[in-house]
């Protein structure tokens, strides 16, 4: 028997009956899964394209009451530029995903069901020890990572229940392959979201198991219900990184919202894409240039750190001084004030902590957050 099956028969002992708003039941005992953008109509014995939800008689099974890893890391590991910066993250992740991406650099945990070279054993938990963990660690952030958190969304809601109850704000870490029935399942616990936008090109996403357009949905979605996005574009050469595809996923963002932090981060070889060389500096160099070009306000090259000079930090679009000063996921600096230019006011768009962690005040206790955007020119 494969790891992948033996896998396979672990987990299907350990799974929750899915949300109802997640599952439409059919004819013939199909149920269709709206859990992620594949919209899975599954037959009685039959699994999804991500191998975790499956249907038992008529009922859809959702993978329940494991993590595949928990780390405690800094916010801007996520990346998060625009939330609580300094901070750490509480991160889990559970097993499986719906894409396939030849570069994943979480493929030990997300291809675990695909792939038996992937060999991940999940920890049985409840959601109680994962929000202790939180609070023990006094933690201001929890996210869903690792793996893709749209096909584990009941079970990151479980936790995320407890966890906002006890004043921690929950994010996804995501493919951004959504559904707005997802959208709207996990909203009420759900402040946080990145989505890597991975390219512009359709035939592109095709090959790593997706569709485009579903993902600018979900982003255009994710920004009219007020979630705080930020987005990841890993800059893969000879994938998406030529001008013109990087200058429409610029324009694409811009069109929604010039305060949208973009990420263009370089690619090292992993799993099954080990053909590209490491990106360039100076191709995360002309990102950067494009998404300025396109009016993002904030544009980061990030994964070389100290590499791209001051444009890891965040400056003040009005008088450009320096903020937030970092250098890969450190905060050297943090000269931010109520979510505003401590110089000239300029109110920063972010979920801010009013007061940021001191070493004088300490590093625990969530304090409230403002959220403000800016009207694009
Ligand atoms: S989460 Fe996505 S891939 Fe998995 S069963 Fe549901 S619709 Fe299909």
């Amino acid at each position: 028997m494969s790891a992948s099956v033996r896998l396979k028969e672990l987990l299907h002992e350990n799974t929750m009956v899915s949300a109802p708003e997640l599952a439409v039941p059919g004819p013939g005992g199909r149920v269709t899964c709206l859990a992620c953008g594949h919209r899975c109509t599954i037959l009685p014995g039959r699994s999804g394209v991500c191998r975790v939800r499956f249907n038992v008689n008529g009922e859809l099974r959702a993978p329940g009451g494991y993590v595949a890893g928990v780390q405690i890391d800094p916010i801007e590991k996520k990346p998060f530029f625009h939330a609580f910066p300094a901070r750490d993250a509480l991160s889990f992740g559970m097993l499986g995903c719906d894409l396939h991406c030849g570069y994943c650099q979480n493929w030990v945990t997300s291809q675990a069901l695909r792939d038996d070279e992937a060999v991940t054993r999940p920890n049985f938990v409840s959601p109680e020890r994962v929000v202790e963990l939180a609070l023990e660690h006094r933690v201001p952030v929890m996210v869903s990572t690792y793996n893709e958190p749209l096909i584990t969304a009941d079970w990151a809601v479980e936790i995320f229940k407890l966890a906002k109850a006890a004043g921690i704000v929950c994010g996804f870490i995501s493919n951004g392959n959504a559904t707005p029935q997802v959208l709207e399942f996990i909203r009420p616990w759900v402040d946080l979201y990145k989505v890597d936008l991975k390219s512009f090109d359709d035939k592109s996403y095709r090959k790593l198991g997706g569709v485009l357009q579903n993902v600018l949905d979900t982003i255009r979605l994710l920004k009219q219900m007020d979630f705080w996005v930020e987005i990841v574009t890993l800059v893969v050469p000879g994938f998406n990184d030529g001008d013109d595809e990087l200058a429409q996923i610029a324009g694409f963002l811009a069109d929604i919202s010039c305060d949208i932090p973009w990420h263009v981060t370089a690619f090292h070889p992993d799993y099954k894409m080990t053909d590209p060389p490491r990106t360039p500096v100076e191709t995360l160099l002309r990102a950067y240039e494009l998404g300025r070009t396109a009016g993002l306000r904030y544009v980061y090259p990030g994964n070389i750190a100290g590499g791209v000079g001051s444009r890891e930090s965040t400056h003040c679009p009005t008088c450009d001084r320096t903020l937030i000063k970092r250098r890969g996921f450190c905060v050297e600096d943090n000269r931010m004030k109520g979510g505003a230019c401590p110089h000239c006011g300029t109110a920063i768009p972010g979920v801010w902590e009013k007061d940021p962690p001191s070493k004088t005040l300490g590093w625990g206790i969530p304090l409230p957050i403002t959220v403000i955007e800016q009207p694009c020119g």
